[in-house]
């Protein structure tokens, strides 16, 4: 065995739901951008956690309670580190970027959105970085405007430049594409935006396991991750927001932990992040979730991101190889932007994706099919969805191999 094949197998070793076969075949799980799978220290801090520590965080006086709030905000800290960003209390926990992205649209977005004013979203948002702009848009009497693409999924900058003016007061745009793959070039985004004295709101979801983040470089104002799409577990999710931003913004959500005093007459609120984390949060998910960034940061973004673009380039020359063997518009590639994280979709012609999802499924190959939560992107493409298959650190070219012969045999029959 060569080093690097010993390599992905050390890495695979610590996959344990990888080991299994699915339809009497082994699993190969190329649905990474929907939820990457976890890797043992993350299950086994789970389990540690709820075996010998668990106990509410931050109000108790007990040795338990104690350990839980050190765990707990030692998580914070290394999603600082994560991020590079100035404090540890910019960091708030939440649910998911749903719960991160509806946050600063209730709130920041509440507070400073007047009749007149203008959000700017992209053509590829996922609809979570939609939807809670149109509702605050739509309350507020604001405008939603939308960056158009290029056919290759790429943004076009000359038009979200002439869009950009003085009534723009947020632009929220995703930095690496769920559906197409495309990263966006955030620095100029940030850049253009900043001139006209709008605040940017990055979506960090499908970034965060293939890009290292640098807040303060990239002057990014409010930045969102999903902890599941970071070989974390569900269910916690970050809203990292610069902290003068952050302490204008009014809370969230009332309730315990948020506040500083209560009475009938008058309740003061608490400093950040706590402001924000309203209730019992996720504690015993949030405490792995250290051990996820820890995964990531020990194998080192750079090197992630080189093994999946080569996985990626494989899968790319391979349909290639097919389009030559069976002809040209027998496979359709969707999203073939300059510069990609380790996303492809695709269409076969003549066969429905889900109907594909399925004869894949068969063979053992988890991919995702539909819309991936971009309708109006399937709208400008003129498609019901594509089949995607994203790649992770632990996958292997051996397993592309068996995704483009299956690929060959469903265009074949
Ligand atoms: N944005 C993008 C680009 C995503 O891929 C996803 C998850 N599919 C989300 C936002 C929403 O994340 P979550 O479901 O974890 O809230």
């Amino acid at each position: 065995m060569t080093s690097a094949k010993q390599d992905i197998q050390l890495v695979r070793g610590q996959f344990p739901i990888l080991h299994q076969e699915v339809n009497g075949k082994p699993l190969i799980y190329f649905d990474n951008a929907a939820t990457t799978q976890k890797p043992l220290a993350v299950i086994n801090a789970l389990n540690e956690y709820y075996s010998l520590h668990n106990a509410n965080i931050h109000r108790g006086a007990h040795t338990l309670a104690d350990r839980s709030t050190g765990y707990f905000e030692d998580t914070r800290k290394s999603v600082q580190t994560f991020i590079n960003a100035k404090e540890a209390e910019e960091c708030i926990f939440t649910k998911g970027i749903t719960e991160s992205i509806n946050l600063v649209a209730q709130t920041y977005g509440k507070k400073f959105l007047n009749a007149g004013d203008e959000v700017i979203i992209s053509y590829m948002e996922h609809h979570s970085n939609i939807v809670p702009w149109q509702m605050i848009c739509e309350e507020k009497g604001a405008l939603l405007k939308v960056i158009p693409i290029h056919a290759n999924g790429e943004l076009n900058l000359e038009v979200y430049e002439q869009m950009l003016s003085v009534r723009t007061k947020i632009v929220a745009c995703i930095w690496a594409s769920n559906a197409l793959g495309t990263i966006n070039p955030i620095e100029k985004i940030i850049e253009l935006a900043h001139s006209k004295g709008a605040i940017v709101l990055i979506d960090g979801a499908q970034a965060g396991s293939h890009i290292s983040i640098d807040v303060q470089s990239l002057d990014i104002d409010f930045l969102v991750l999903s902890s599941h799409k970071l070989y974390g577990p569900t269910g916690v999710g970050v809203l990292y927001g610069k902290r003068a931003l952050l302490e204008a913004m009014p809370p969230y959500q009332g309730g315990g932990e948020m506040i500083r005093e209560v009475s009938f007459a008058v309740t003061t609120y608490n400093d950040i992040p706590f402001k924000f984390e309203a209730g019992t949060p996720n504690i015993g998910d949030v405490i792995a979730f250290k051990y996820a960034l820890e995964f990531v940061t020990k194998r080192g973004l750079t090197n992630i991101a080189a093994y999946e673009l080569m996985l990626l380039n494989y899968f790319v020359d391979g349909v290639k190889n097919i389009q030559n063997e069976l002809g040209v518009d027998c496979v359709e590639l969707i999203g073939t932007a300059q510069n990609k994280v380790a996303v492809q979709s695709f269409n076969i012609k003549g066969k429905h994706p889900f109907d594909i999802g399925m004869m894949l499924d068969a063979k053992g190959i988890a991919v995702r099919t539909g819309h991936h939560c971009t309708q109006p992107l399937m709208n400008f493409y003129g498609i019901e969805g594509t089949v995607r298959a994203s790649f992770a650190l632990y996958n292997t070219v051996e397993e592309i191999d068996v995704l483009l012969t299956s690929i060959s045999a469903i265009i074949k029959r």
